[in-house]
């Protein structure tokens, strides 16, 4: 069926209609528009500003000659609307309109046309005002505003096509809804805050000194009643057209105020911070989808770039975020334990605060984090709770895979889902050994998010050869272990870093440890703890490789993690012949920490021996940066034994490297890179912060300007990158589209 408008008619010039009105004709999106309402003084406003370009005094006849009808009068109206008009509608007119409530103007189409037209396509844009009637109409009201579309079983593609572009065409986003799950939905989201600012606003009014409650009425009260002021007679229609749903909340609303009415009459602290922490992280996780920041999926979307050039000698002194691998083990761990946990240093960015969240939704109060603190109410082994819905891990892999082994072991069912980059990610590492333990993992094709973790699985320990090296895997298998009946031991090629394992142990859970080998026996308990999250070394590398390569550079990083398994780098660095030291060492949490002074010494290129290698996979890319800037070629073999998809990670490296002008070659497990002369250029980081944190080391030594893209992942891991690494001498600045 193809339409095409030229003459849109619409029913009801108030405020959505007259704005709709006004923005088609503003944007020309047809030849003409019509307006009708009973009140013809609102018909002659509209003429008069210009809202539609005639006025129709009969409706029928309107009707009759309109390709587009739009009801934009009150919910309750529509039935009567539609009784008379419908024998007036051409075969090819199309229909819509703008209700609140969808399922009452569904059925009255029904009652009226007996079967649904293929070309009625209920709608109702979600954008509004306090105010009514054609006057308040707006041509702007509806840009950058959602309109969800509930299109019956019987409207035609095309049909739904012609509304959502007229949509659009007045700036709005189209989304699309059944009918019922709009009401729910809306009941939940709009009618319920509508009735509670109504409900406040008219009890508070009842109070004989109601005159000074207003009188003294403090933001938060204007806030919270603004919506009072909206149209009685259309929250009238809206309770009586959607009685049920609106019920079903103001029950769901009823029973948490009544559990916080508990737990102020019961003083119970913990309950109230429960509230008061969930509601919080909630309110700011939205707040931050709707500026399309932090952790929502239009956040590791944005394009950001970095513009570096050639940077000053690194000097002074620089305290750096919180480990990310402690950071998310910390939470993990924390919320498992018994009693309350308290961290230091904890890591604030997107990943971590993802794994922060999916605790928090499964029920652990956990205040904060502020300035790097944060306070876990620990529920203990089997004190997690099942969460409302999918537990959503923006693109944390870390966090999806460490979940997988704690949530194996629950009773409760879970999803686990994330954004696009996440969701192309394999979990088969993972998810295969935890099945062999006996968890109930479905996944999407490809062992792809979504997963489903089907809860009350019995698990049994098992002894895993690992391939390759991986933390990953082998954390979430001990995490398994701690639901597991006997021992789950892992065995690894080359020890991967051991944080899980330490972490455990400063909890209080016994583990077996040799070199390259864990096993951790079920049937402990994990204690609460103080956790002091010490500086990140990926993060310390890059500095550390920036001052070793920058002339005249003498730079002090301050409490940085120096555990054996993290500082492969540091010492091919040392052979290399860069001038680092470690001073106050010392341990805090079971972690090495110290602090690490780097000074400027020219580097000379070396066979990087593989026994090293092996503890700075993740570090690869400011090796190469480093050899890039040494006297000769550096070889690096080995490297198909390290881990999973590193060779994508290096050709990116090579890549960049390329168009700078260094010499690099990437073969079957080894890369050589030539030092010499760095160029300028455009370079992408692939949307990997490691291949980021090398170009931008690499920039200190550039004849010209680098223009990074694909930096976005790097915002992400560490938030305050930007700032700290202007505050050591490099010169760089952000770019987002
Ligand atoms: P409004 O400003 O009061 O406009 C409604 C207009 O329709 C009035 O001029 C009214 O005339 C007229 N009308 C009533 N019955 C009619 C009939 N039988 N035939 C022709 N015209 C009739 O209301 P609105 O805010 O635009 O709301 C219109 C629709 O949009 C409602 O269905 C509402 O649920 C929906 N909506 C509203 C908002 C919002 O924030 N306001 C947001 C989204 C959707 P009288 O003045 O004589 O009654």
């Amino acid at each position: 069926m193809k339409f095409c408008i030229n003459n849109v008619l619409v029913v009801g010039l108030g405020l959505i209609g007259g704005s709709l009105a006004k923005a088609l004709k503003h944007r020309r999106y047809c030849r003409l528009v019509v307006g009708y309402d009973r009140n013809p003084a609102e018909l002659e406003a509209g003429l008069a500003l210009g809202v539609i370009d005639e006025a129709a005094h009969d409706l029928r006849q309107a009707v009759a000659a309109a390709d587009l009808v739009v009801l934009a009068v009150p919910v309750k109206a529509t039935d009567a609307v539609l009784a008379e008009i419908s024998t007036a509608l051409r075969p090819h007119t199309l229909l819509t309109d703008v209700g609140s409530t969808k399922g009452n103007v569904v059925a009255a189409a029904e009652a009226v046309f007996g079967c649904l037209p293929a070309t009625f396509v209920p709608g109702h844009p979600i954008a509004g005002s306090e105010k009514s009637g054609v006057a308040a109409a707006d041509a702007q009201l509806f840009e950058r505003h959602k309109v969800i579309l509930t299109p019956t079983a019987a409207s035609s593609t095309d049909a739904t096509l012609v509304i959502a572009r007229m949509w659009q065409a007045v700036g709005a986003e189209v989304l699309q809804m059944e009918v019922a799950r709009h009401d729910q939905v809306l009941a939940a989201t709009s009618h319920l805050p509508h009735l509670l600012a109504f409900s406040l606003v008219d009890t508070l009014a009842a109070e004989a000194a109601n005159t000074d409650i207003f009188r003294y009425a403090a933001g938060g009260f204007r806030d919270f009643t603004r919506i009072a002021a909206s149209d009685p007679t259309m929250w009238h229609d809206i309770c009586l057209t959607n009685g049920d749903a609106i019920l079903a909340q103001l029950d769901r609303f009823s029973a948490g105020v009544e559990k916080l009415r508990q737990a102020i009459s019961s003083a119970d602290s913990q309950a109230m911070l429960g509230i008061f922490t969930r509601a919080k992280a909630s309110r700011d996780h939205f707040s931050r989808i709707l500026s399309s920041s932090a952790y929502s999926q239009n956040q590791h979307n944005a394009a950001v770039s970095y513009r570096a050039q050639q940077g000053t000698a690194l000097t002074g002194q620089v305290r750096l975020p919180g480990d990310k691998s402690i950071s998310h083990r910390a939470i993990m761990l924390g919320s498992l334990a018994t009693g309350i946990t308290r961290i230091e240093g904890f890591l604030e960015s997107e990943d971590s605060l993802a794994t922060l969240q999916a605790f928090r939704d499964m029920g652990v109060v956990i205040e904060g984090p502020h300035q790097g603190a944060v306070k876990i109410y620990g529920v203990g082994l089997q004190g997690l709770q099942p969460p409302p819905g999918p537990l959503y891990l923006g693109r944390s892999a870390m966090s999806m895979r460490l979940l997988c082994g704690v949530l194996a072991g629950q009773s409760f069912d879970t999803e686990l889902t994330g954004d696009a980059s996440l969701s192309s990610w394999s979990m088969e590492q993972v998810v295969r050994p935890l099945r062999q333990m006996g968890a109930q993992i479905d996944t999407a094709e490809g062992c792809l998010a979504p997963l489903r973790i089907r809860g009350s699985q019995s698990l049994q320990g098992i002894a895993q050869q690992l391939p390759l090296p991986s933390a990953q895997v082998k954390s979430a298998l001990l995490l398994a272990g701690l639901y597991a009946r006997g021992t789950t031991r892992v065995i690894e090629p080359t020890p991967s870093r051991d944080h899980t394992e330490r972490m455990l142990q400063g909890l209080g859970w016994t583990l077996e440890r040799s070199r390259g080998q864990v096993a951790l026996q079920a049937g402990g308990q994990l204690q609460a703890a103080r956790i002091d999250v010490p500086g990140d070394m990926s993060l310390a590398a890059f500095f550390i490789v920036g001052a070793a390569i920058s002339p005249g550079s003498e730079l002090l990083l301050e409490h940085v993690g120096i555990n054996p398994t993290r500082i492969g780098l540091i010492e091919i660095l040392r052979l290399m012949g860069a001038d680092i030291e470690f001073d106050n060492a010392t341990e805090v949490s079971g972690e090495p920490v110290a602090d690490i002074r780097v000074r400027y010494r020219p580097l000379q290129a070396i066979e990087v021996p593989g026994v090293l290698l092996a503890r700075a996979s993740d570090e690869l890319p400011l090796l190469m940066a480093a050899a890039a800037c040494a006297e000769g070629t550096t070889w690096i073999r080995g490297i198909g034994e390290l881990r999973y998809g590193l060779d994508t990670l290096l050709q990116a490296v090579v890549a960049g490297l390329d168009e700078l002008g260094v010499e690099a070659l990437v073969g079957a497990g080894s890369v050589c890179v030539r030092g010499g002369p760095i160029g300028g250029g455009a370079l992408s980081a692939t949307g990997d912060y490691r291949v980021a944190l090398a170009f931008v080391a690499l920039s200190l030594r550039a004849n010209t300007e680098f223009h990074i893209t694909e930096c976005a992942c790097l915002e992400a891991a560490f938030p305050e990158f930007v700032a700290l690494a202007c505050q050591a001498g490099f010169r760089i600045g952000k770019e987002r589209d």
